[in-house]
């Protein structure tokens, strides 16, 4: 098993550059490791892989706001200095105050913006109960399987991290990151502390020494939260006791979100999992997913194992892998245009739905929308950027056709594509 996003060692800190915003994906600012993995087949932006992260944004390292310093923007050079020098210090702490579940390690001045929240924490939400079991996994090691039929957006688990800490933390000077972990973990009560130490390390494969084992736990299961969305541009790693055990899929089937209020992680059904399916979540980013097989392996190769998904083997019908690459990148050159030019599409097709005399040309396009929603289908994808234009254009279409059921279809999965948006968007800025 092996989770999460970050492979980049301390010393990889400095190395780190950023790229701007990937067109697939606007709103994200991507940090980019040394080794660099363009996308090499397809005319696209280059695209880092991260995790379906629901509320994550990456911030540019370049741009760190360091509220306890008057809020100034500084680089990671300037940090390293300020740190050097004793202006910005960390701290180690356990949150939330009752409970203490959580390891942190923050800059001063996050936990007292935390705490000053009001009711902060919120209690965790109500995950559904019994829905999951966690069993031995045909993609390797354990995974986390469905215990019974559940359906599209239901809350199957919510948690909060074992351990958090900045990406960023690693640049003091004079300490080792596996000294920073170990530290946190020194404070935290025992049984977490453990649950940490029990997840796995992608580099353990086949046993044996490793070094910075703490870092290789870390570096294996973390996900990218914004501890303080809106607040701080400070991204977070964190390590999560069940998330993190999530097998990945190029085809996943649950997505997570991160909520600040409550200080949990929620993970939701992407799309209806039958009982006995094995979870999957994507440790690729949302984009990276339309990329080709081997290009994906490619990014993945950082998890140290090779994604045995549908998608990037040979089972099925024919040459799956080669099928699939050419269904992602159809469906990957109408995601760029539904994202780049979101306004001037929607523009156009209205004009299309609304003009009487274009009747063959409103065939043509149902025809495509519903040939994207059986690539969708085929790849089993949920994109919610595709299903929410073509569901909703697919509607508007039966409706003018004055065409109720069909309406009403496309109406009901349009609503429930943007119940998933809404608590994503919702979990993001809260
Ligand atoms: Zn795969």
């Amino acid at each position: 098993m092996r989770r999460g996003f970050l492979n980049k060692d301390a010393s990889a800190k400095h190395k780190v550059t950023t790229v701007p915003s990937p067109a697939v994906e606007p709103s994200v600012a991507v940090t980019k490791p040394a080794a660099s993995l363009a996308a090499k087949s397809y005319n696209v932006p280059t695209v880092e892989a991260f995790p379906e992260k629901g509320s994550v944004k990456v911030p540019s390292p370049k741009s760190i706001v360091i509220p306890h310093t008057g809020g100034n923007e500084c680089t990671t050079e300037e940090l390293y200095l300020k740190m050097s020098r004793g202006v910005v210090k960390r701290t180690i702490t356990c949150l939330p105050p009752n409970t203490m579940e959580t390891g942190c390690l923050f800059f001063t001045g996050v936990k007292e913006r935390l705490l000053a929240r009001p009711s902060w924490p919120s209690p965790v939400p109500k995950a559904a109960q019994n829905c999951y079991r966690i069993d031995g996994s045909s993609l390797g090691g354990l995974g986390v399987f469905a215990a019974r039929n559940i359906k599209m957006g239901e809350l199957i688990i919510v948690e909060r991290p074992l351990l958090t800490i900045p990406e960023d933390m690693c640049i003091e000077p004079g300490k080792s990151l596996e000294q920073l972990v170990q530290e946190v973990l020194m404070q935290m009560p025992p049984d977490r502390a453990a649950q940490f130490r029990a997840l796995d390390d992608c580099r353990r494969n086949g046993g044996g020494f490793v070094k910075d084992p703490m870092v290789g736990i870390l570096n294996t299961n973390s996900f990218g939260v914004d501890i303080l969305p809106g607040d701080l541009d400070m991204f977070y790693c964190a390590v999560f006791n069940l998330t993190s055990r999530l097998n990945h899929s190029c085809s996943p089937n649950v997505y997570g979100s991160w909520n600040v209020q409550s200080f949990s992680y929620s993970v939701r059904a992407r799309r209806d999992i039958s009982a006995g399916e094995e979870l999957t979540n994507s440790y690729l980013h949302r984009s990276s997913l339309f990329f080709p097989c081997a290009q994906r392996a490619e990014l993945l190769e950082r998890y140290n194992f090779k994604c045995k998904c549908p998608s990037c083997t040979d089972v099925g019908p024919g040459h799956r892998p080669r099928q699939s690459d050419t269904n992602r990148k159809l469906l990957m050159f109408n995601r760029i245009r539904l994202t780049e030019q979101e306004e001037k599409v929607h523009r156009e097709f209205q004009k299309m739905i609304d003009d009487p005399k274009r009747e063959g040309e409103k065939q043509k396009q149902e025809n495509d929308a519903l040939h994207l929603l059986d690539l969708l289908e085929q790849e089993r994808l949920v994109d919610d950027v595709i299903c929410a234009f073509q569901y909703s254009f697919l509607c508007k279409l039966a409706l003018v056709a004055k065409d109720e059921n069909k309406a009403r279809k496309w109406a009901l999965k349009a609503a429930d594509v943007g119940r998933l948006l809404q608590v994503r968007t919702a979990a993001g800025q809260k």
